[in-house]
């Protein structure tokens, strides 16, 4: 039997062609009380499976849906150099609004019909020397965790701003250890250099003490000062952009059939569901069958973000497309599928996926998952994030466990910092399967929440060394269960 992980009673019965009160007998007799339409794991349908003789190979779901959306290979020859997708964070009031802004309004070539007039969630804009590069419209890191929690990796690069009127400040920290997190490389901005009071050498030293050294300190991050407001030094800040896009050697087949993410969707009362996607391989066209997560639909019209209406849209570009049958979430991936009934059936079937998984499991990291895996031998990588009420304990707790570390387990402090636990602590742990440890603080009920819905543990303490021990031993495959 080739079975995904999602595998009910009736259809385990109909592929071994039973009936299915065979099945939940057999189930019975081995002390289990299942229903029709209930999911069995992996090991019970081994054992129900072995039972009428057949032998089972599971095969992940996501593996069976690439199948359904037979994977296209590139040819060398077809690709091409695509436009860096670009997000801007940092701290709040530090300029992230004001820069793309800035940025929306000129360094649009002279010519180049309309301006930039919408607001879709996203934007190109093409240089003099007719590079592109396209912003994400939605600046902070939560907008961009969020998404990349939900599996887009839509960013290629990060700004990260800072005011140099001010300091290195605590969403500052975040922004950049959202990016470091998710293997993003990151330039530095430091805004404001116009006011009088602004220091950039404080922002340079505050980096360096995050062990973030920039280039012109020796260090590897490009930074660039900046005024967004009065427009200076964007230009430079832009080739230090294509510069790190150099590197990346991002590439893209524009032949290929269209796949990329969500970035934005609404309902518009006039026009039906308004989805805002950006196309990161492939071409997509007027007249392609779409399929968003649930939803799907042929592309009835599509608009760029100066509101012409267009036939069609390369990799790295961001279109707002008509004819979907809902909003599919930021975040999500799209495919071009060949048919609409092929579209409705995996798109049913995903709903119906979604409606048992939000009933049962858990995507979540626990420490007794970790115990679990541990034990059986297949864990590499442990990845925290920590809260606590003041800085020392936080810096001690967090070197205390990195040098838990063995040759097998790597642990690692992904996000640190003073205060309550957030939900955006929560996205982040979910997005990178971490554990977040609370050192004398509690989470935000809306915190809470979250991580009940995501399946991320919080763990909450009051003592350093009871922390480290928890960690330990769940590292070496013995945790106690929690009381
Ligand atoms: P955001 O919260 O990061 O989006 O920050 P905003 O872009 O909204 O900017 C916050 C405030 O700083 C606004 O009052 C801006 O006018 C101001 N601001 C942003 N950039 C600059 C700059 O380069 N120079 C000066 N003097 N003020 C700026």
């Amino acid at each position: 039997l080739k079975l995904t992980e999602f595998v009910t009673v009736s259809d385990l019965a109909s592929m071994m062609d039973v009936p299915v009160t065979q099945v939940i007998a057999t189930c019975m007799s081995i002390g289990l009380m299942v229903s029709i339409n209930m999911r069995l794991d992996a090991e019970t349908i081994d054992m129900v499976a072995e039972e009428f003789g057949y032998k089972t190979d599971f095969v992940s779901a996501e593996v069976v849906e690439a199948v359904a959306q037979d994977e296209e290979v590139d040819l060398e020859e077809d690709l091409i150099t695509r436009p860096p997708i670009v997000t801007v964070m940092g701290h709040v009031d530090h300029g992230k609004t004001s820069l793309l802004d800035r940025l929306r309004n000129t360094n649009v070539i002279e010519g180049e019909a309309g301006g930039i007039t919408q607001h879709i969630g996203a934007y190109s804009i093409r240089l003099q020397d007719g590079k592109r590069i396209t912003f994400l419209d939605t600046p902070g890191h939560e907008a961009f965790t969020a998404m990349r929690a939900r599996g887009a990796k839509v960013t290629d690069i990060a700004i990260i701003i800072v005011a140099a009127d001010d300091d290195v400040m605590p969403q500052t920290k975040e922004a950049i250890n959202h990016a470091a997190a998710a293997g993003v490389p990151m330039v530095f901005a430091i805004n404001k250099i116009d006011k009088p009071s602004a220091n950039p050498d404080r922002i340079r030293e505050q980096l360096a003490a995050m062990n973030y050294l920039v280039e012109e300190w020796g260090g590897k991050y490009q930074c660039q000062e900046i005024s967004a407001k009065q427009g200076i030094n964007i230009n430079e800040l832009l080739e230090k952009v294509l510069l790190e896009a150099e590197l990346l050697e991002l590439k893209a087949n524009p032949k290929r059939r269209s796949v990329g993410s969500v970035i934005e969707s609404s309902l518009d009362k006039g026009r039906g569901y308004v989805a805002t996607v950006l196309v990161q391989n492939g071409t997509l066209r007027h007249g392609d069958v779409v399929l968003a997560g649930t939803h799907y639909g042929r592309v009835k019209a599509m608009f760029n973000e100066r509101n012409q209406k267009v036939e069609q849209a390369g990799p790295s570009t961001p279109v707002l497309i008509l004819g979907l049958d809902g909003a599919p979430t930021a975040g999500e991936t799209f495919n071009v599928m060949d048919t609409e009934q092929e579209a409705r059936a995996i798109a049913s079937k995903r709903e119906q996926l979604k409606r048992e998984q939000d009933t049962r499991t858990k995507k979540g990291l626990t420490l007794d998952e970790l115990a679990r895996r541990r034990a059986l031998g297949n864990f590499q990588e442990l990845n925290v994030i920590i809260k606590g009420d003041v800085d020392g304990s936080i810096e001690a707790l967090s070197d205390s466990l990195i040098r838990l570390s063995t040759e097998e387990i790597q642990v690692n402090v992904i996000h640190k910092g003073v205060g309550q636990i957030s939900e955006s602590d929560v996205v982040l742990a979910s997005a990178s399967s971490a554990i977040i440890l609370g050192f004398q603080v509690r989470p935000s009920q809306a915190a809470r929440r979250l991580a009940d819905r995501e399946g991320v543990e919080i763990r909450t303490y009051s003592i350093i060394y009871d922390t480290i021990e928890d960690i330990k031993s769940a590292m070496e495959g013995m945790l106690s269960p929690e009381i």
